[in-house]
């Protein structure tokens, strides 16, 4: 018999920052309360680098589509 282990797995996101030093949090309720929000290791530089891009990119994405909103 094989015994085949459940891919079940919670997609409850983590604390990047938290993981980068070895603490496994889960984001939900979290915001804000991050004891790694002002590091600035090189770890927690990349995710704060990645964050800012990412919001950068929305913010163009959600300008961009309401300009094709007000030319329609
Ligand atoms: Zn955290
Ligand atoms: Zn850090």
């Amino acid at each position: 018999m094989s015994s085949v282990a459940a891919g079940k797995v919670a997609r409850s996101p983590r604390c990047a920052r938290c993981r980068n030093h070895g603490v496994v949090v889960p984001v939900k309720g979290h915001a804000g309360r991050c004891g790694f929000s002002r590091c600035r290791c090189w770890k927690c530089g990349l995710i704060t680098e990645r964050t800012r891009i990412m919001a950068t990119q929305r913010r163009l994405r959600r300008a961009f589509s309401q300009f094709i909103c007000c030319r329609n």
